[in-house]
């Protein structure tokens, strides 16, 4: 998945262009600037590449999915519900609106189960926020329909699926709203950067101003620019972007090679007896950032992931013992260890949690084994360590 692998003289050339202006800010110094918009130039890219109207390119994926939830209205008294097995990002970004996160159980697709939002919809929910992880989507159909009962916005982290597809169109662009990060170690990178998309006017006149102090971008002088909302800071600069404008142009590279490693790898493990690959929704097109199988119990999967390791197949993860991605580890945020005030409603909210039952989660998870897809291995490193992964499966299984 990493975009930092392939990292070179296109990505030097955009850089230099904006070294040599000196204007490291986005907006404004028309004079001074040699023609040179990086952040546009890869807003305009993302469309193009995405099939989407607007993309607002902002500082990290964090402040992309807390302006994607902000201006979508949400904020303290309200709930947005997000998968048990995510980034801790998502619940940062719905924390930081002054909403109240509710997690619930992932399926056999890895993303939120359907059927587990339905149970968590209360009279504050005000959003659904699947998280597409580790390349693959959640069941979007399923939870369009349920939004569109109960008045609820969509919201898609897509943050580590850029490329994937759901029936035809690029996933982050099929609900109101949809996020991408551009952090070291995503698919393209900018050093630090995300974005939202959407096809909706509105909201992308209330990203442009709110992640920008407010600013309603009309003149050519920012100081006489008028202020119709209350805004923050979460803008690029013209440097990150200018890394990730050469990076969005590469991205049917990156897409292409990780397919092609992705589809090394799986057909290595394809007819393994007791392996099995994770549920793609039907219609769904993985960008093959990962690849994903289950294992009969959570120690074969423990077992597998050492055996791995001992053969320096050191790319494959077991969320289920993960700090970062999964509920069972995260009890600074059951115990609401937060350094800024928190409202009651979130107070109550997290409180919830420690109480909950994540078994079905817990299922899926722990039997899971999610292996990175590298761009930069080479055609032979590919198939020696598919050979090696099948070879230390075959072993185990039997
Ligand atoms: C990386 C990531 C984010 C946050 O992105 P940053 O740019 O690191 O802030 C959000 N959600 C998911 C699923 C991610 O993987």
């Amino acid at each position: 998945m990493p975009g930092f692998e392939l990292f070179g003289e296109a990505e030097r050339r955009e850089v230099n262009d904006v070294l040599n202006s000196g204007v490291l800010m986005r907006y404004g110094f028309e004079s001074q600037r040699l023609g040179h918009w990086k952040a546009k130039a890869m807003e305009s890219e993302l469309c193009g590449q995405l099939g989407v109207k607007h993309a607002q390119l902002l500082s990290s994926g964090t402040a992309a999915v807390t302006s994607a939830l902000a201006v979508a209205g949400i904020g303290a008294g309200d709930e947005v519900i997000v998968p048990s097995f995510t980034f801790v990002a998502s619940f940062e970004a719905v924390l930081m609106t002054g909403a109240a996160p509710v997690l619930v159980d992932v399926d056999d697709t890895l993303t939120m189960s359907p059927k587990a939002v339905m149970n968590a919809i209360t009279s504050n929910t005000k959003a659904i926020m699947p998280v597409h992880m580790c390349g693959s989507m959640a069941d979007l159909d399923a939870l369009k329909s349920i939004c569109h009962s109960h008045g609820l916005f969509l919201i898609e982290d897509a943050c580590q699926a850029i490329g994937g597809k759901y029936k035809g169109l690029s996933l982050g662009t099929i609900g109101d709203m949809g996020c991408f990060s551009f952090d070291a170690v995503k698919t393209v990178t900018c050093g630090e950067g995300g974005a939202v998309v959407t096809n909706n006017d509105r909201f992308a006149e209330l990203l442009d101003q709110y992640s920008d102090h407010g600013h309603d971008h009309l003149g050519s002088n920012r100081g006489t620019d008028d202020h119709p909302i209350i805004g923050y800071n979460f803008r690029i600069s013209e440097l990150n972007a200018a890394v990730g404008l050469a990076q969005t142009k590469r991205l049917p590279e990156f897409l292409k090679l990780q397919k092609e490693h992705y589809t090394i790898l799986r057909s290595a493990l394809t007819g393994i007896s007791g392996l099995t690959f994770r549920r793609v929704p039907e219609g769904g097109e993985e960008s093959c950032a990962f690849l994903n199988f289950f294992l009969p119990t959570v120690e074969v999967a423990r077992e597998v992931i050492e055996l791995f390791s001992e053969q320096a197949i050191n790319d494959c993860f077991h969320y289920i013992d993960n700090n970062w991605h999964y509920i069972n580890h995260w009890n600074h945020l059951k115990n609401g260890l937060s350094a800024n005030g928190l409202n009651d409603s979130q107070k109550k909210g997290l409180a919830r949690l420690s109480c909950q039952d994540f078994s079905q989660s817990n299922q899926w998870i722990g039997r899971n084994i999610s292996c990175l897809i590298k761009v930069g291995w080479t055609k032979s490193e590919v198939e020696q360590r598919a050979a090696t992964m099948a070879t230390i499966l075959r072993k185990v299984l039997t």
